[in-house]
C-alpha cells in the first residue's frame, strides 16, 4: 500500500486489468462531495458515481448554509470542480431507496457510503410544538435557501419572534429575521424570499438558552456578527453572564463570554435602530402558548435553583433545537444517535462491520461541525475505505449489469453534471429582470425542467 503524499491517504493498489474500483457515494451534500474528492484525488482508476435525491448537487451548502454566508458558500466552486473531474459522475434526482434499492446499489459497486446528512429537525417535546406559527428551523433555513421542498413559514404577522435554542443554526435564523433585506440583494437568495422579508413585520427576537452563557454552542465569529448588523440593537442583561467562568469552560466559551460582556456594557441602542435582538440564558422552554395559534412561550428558570417560571409574549417561535438523521432503506438507524452506527468509518450490521459499507457526515457523527469538519471526516472514511481495497475487488461476483441501465429501465431520468451546469446557468438569468446576479430557482419542476430539457437537447446534438 501506498500513501499518496497530497492526500495523505493510502492509495489502491492499481489493478492489472485497469478496472477501476465502482463507489456509489449516497448524498452529494459536503460530506459526500469530500468523500469524491478524497477517493479520486490520487488519479487512482476509481469510479465514483453520486447519488443525490435532490435534482442539484450540495446539500446544505446550497440549502442549509445561511445566504448571508458567501465565503462559506463560495466552497461550491470546489466542489464543482471534484464534480467536473475524470471518474465522477451525478446522479442527481435519484431518489435511493425508491428509485433504487440498497441492494442494488451494492451488486453494482465494490463500495458504498452512506454521506445522507441529517434533514429532520429534533423535537423539543413540549406542548404547543405543532400551533400554527410555531416553526423549525430546519423548515425556516430550507425556505429562504429556496430549497425546493421549502414551505412559506407561518411567520408573516409576526413582530415578535422567539428562538430556542443557542447554537450556529439559531444564529442564522436570528441573523436572517434581523438583517436589512437588501443586504441579501447581492446573495441567491430566491426573489420572493426577498420580497417577503421586505415585507416582515419583525421588531424583536428573543434568543433562548436553557443552560447558562458558557454551554451555549454556537462559535464566536458567528456571535459577534449578530453585534455588527445594522439597526440592530443586542440586549443582554450583564446579570445572567457569570461573574466568574465556572472551572473547565473552554476557551471557545470565554470568548463568547467576552463578546456578551462587551454587548452588556453598552449603553444605549445605536442610532436608527430598527430591531432589537434579546439574548437569554438559563431560559428553558416548558409550553408553546396558544389556542389557535402561538400567542406566547412559556419559560421556567434554570439558573435560580427556584421554581420560576414566565411567560413571553411572542407571536411566533423558531424552534432550533438540531438536526436529525433518518432512516436509508434497509440500512442500519440507531434511533437514539439519529445515526448510522458504523466501527471506524465501516457500518455495523448484525454486528459485524465487514468492508463494503461506509459512512460520512453527519450521518456518521450526528448534527455536529462545521463544513470543514466533513473534510477530515471524509478524508478518514476514505483511509479506511482504501485499506480494503483488496478485500473489495477479492469479493466481486458477476456483472450485474450497469446503474444507467437499470435507471433508464424504470424510467428515471436524472441530473448529471451538464445538467446541474444548465441549471447554474438559468439560475443566472433568473436573476437579470431584478438587477440582481444568480438567483436560486426554488422551485422542483422548473430546476428539472432546467436540468433536464438541456439533456433533451444534448442528446439530440
Ligand atoms: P447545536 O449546535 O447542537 O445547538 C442546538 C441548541 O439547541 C443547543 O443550544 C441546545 O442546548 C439547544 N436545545 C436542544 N434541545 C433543547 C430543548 N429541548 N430545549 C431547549 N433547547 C434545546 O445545533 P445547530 O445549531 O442545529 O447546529 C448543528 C451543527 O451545524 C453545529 O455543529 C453547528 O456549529 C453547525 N453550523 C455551523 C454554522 C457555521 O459554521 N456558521 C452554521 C450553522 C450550523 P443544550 O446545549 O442545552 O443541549
Amino acid at each position: 500500500m501506498q500513501v499518496d503524499p497530497r492526500t495523505a491517504v493510502p492509495t489502491a493498489t492499481p489493478r492489472p486489468d485497469g478496472a477501476p474500483l465502482r463507489v456509489a457515494v449516497v448524498g452529494a451534500g459536503p460530506a459526500g462531495i469530500y468523500a469524491a474528492d478524497h477517493l479520486t484525488a490520487a488519479g487512482d482508476p476509481v469510479q465514483v458515481d453520486l447519488f443525490e435525491r435532490l435534482p442539484v448537487p450540495f446539500g446544505l451548502l446550497r440549502y442549509g448554509v445561511a445566504p448571508d454566508h458567501v465565503n462559506i458558500k463560495a466552497a461550491g466552486r470546489a466542489m464543482g470542480a471534484v464534480l467536473g473531474r475524470a471518474g465522477v459522475r451525478l446522479f442527481a434526482h435519484v431518489d435511493v431507496g425508491r428509485d433504487v434499492t440498497v441492494a442494488e446499489l451494492r451488486e453494482r459497486y465494490d463500495a458504498v457510503v452512506y454521506a445522507v446528512g441529517a434533514s429532520e429537525d429534533r423535537r423539543i417535546g413540549i406542548p404547543g410544538e405543532d400551533l400554527p406559527g410555531s416553526v423549525s428551523a430546519t423548515s425556516y433555513v430550507a425556505w429562504y435557501n429556496g430549497h425546493p421542498e421549502g414551505v412559506l413559514p407561518d411567520l408573516a404577522t409576526a413582530r415578535v419572534v422567539a428562538v430556542v435554542g443557542v447554537g450556529n443554526v439559531a444564529l442564522d435564523v436570528a441573523r436572517i429575521l434581523l438583517r436589512d433585506p437588501e443586504e441579501l440583494s447581492p446573495t441567491d437568495v430566491p426573489q420572493d424570499v426577498l420580497d417577503r422579508l421586505h415585507a416582515s413585520a419583525v421588531t424583536d427576537v428573543h434568543l433562548l438558552g436553557r443552560r447558562g452563557p458558557e454551554h451555549a454552542k454556537f462559535t464566536t465569529k458567528e456571535l459577534r456578527e449578530l453585534g455588527e448588523l445594522g439597526g440592530v440593537a443586542v440586549v443582554v442583561d450583564d446579570g445572567q453572564l457569570p461573574a466568574e467562568p465556572p472551572e473547565g469552560t473552554t476557551t471557545v466559551a470565554l470568548r463568547n463570554l467576552a463578546v456578551l460582556r462587551e454587548w452588556a456594557a453598552r449603553d444605549e441602542p445605536p442610532p436608527g435602530t430598527r430591531r432589537r435582538l434579546h439574548l437569554h440564558f438559563g431560559a428553558r422552554p416548558v409550553e408553546i402558548l396558544g389556542t389557535d395559534r402561538v400567542t406566547g412561550l412559556r419559560l421556567e428558570r434554570t439558573d435560580t435553583g427556584a421554581p420560576d417560571t414566565w411567560d413571553l409574549p411572542v407571536q411566533a417561535v423558531l424552534r432550533s433545537v438540531g438536526y436529525r438523521g433518518s432512516v436509508l432503506g434497509d440500512v442500519p438507524f440507531d434511533d437514539v444517535t439519529a445515526t448510522i452506527p458504523s466501527v471506524d468509518s465501516r457500518v455495523l450490521r448484525d454486528g459485524a462491520a465487514p468492508a463494503g459499507e461506509y459512512v460520512v457526515g453527519w450521518i456518521k457523527r450526528g448534527a455536529t461541525g462545521v463544513l470543514g469538519t466533513n473534510r477530515s471526516d471524509a478524508k478518514e472514511t476514505v483511509r479506511v475505505l482504501r485499506t480494503d481495497v483488496e478485500a473489495l475487488l477479492a469479493a466481486r461476483t458477476g456483472d450485474p449489469g450497469g446503474i444507467e441501465e437499470l435507471l433508464t429501465e424504470r424510467g428515471v431520468r436524472w441530473v448529471d453534471v451538464p445538467g446541474w451546469q444548465a441549471v447554474v446557468a438559468a439560475e443566472a438569468l433568473q436573476g437579470r429582470p431584478h438587477g440582481r446576479g444568480r438567483v436560486k430557482i426554488s422551485d422542483w419542476d422548473t430546476l428539472l425542467a432546467a436540468a433536464l430539457d438541456s439533456a433533451g437537447e444534448r442528446s439530440q446534438r
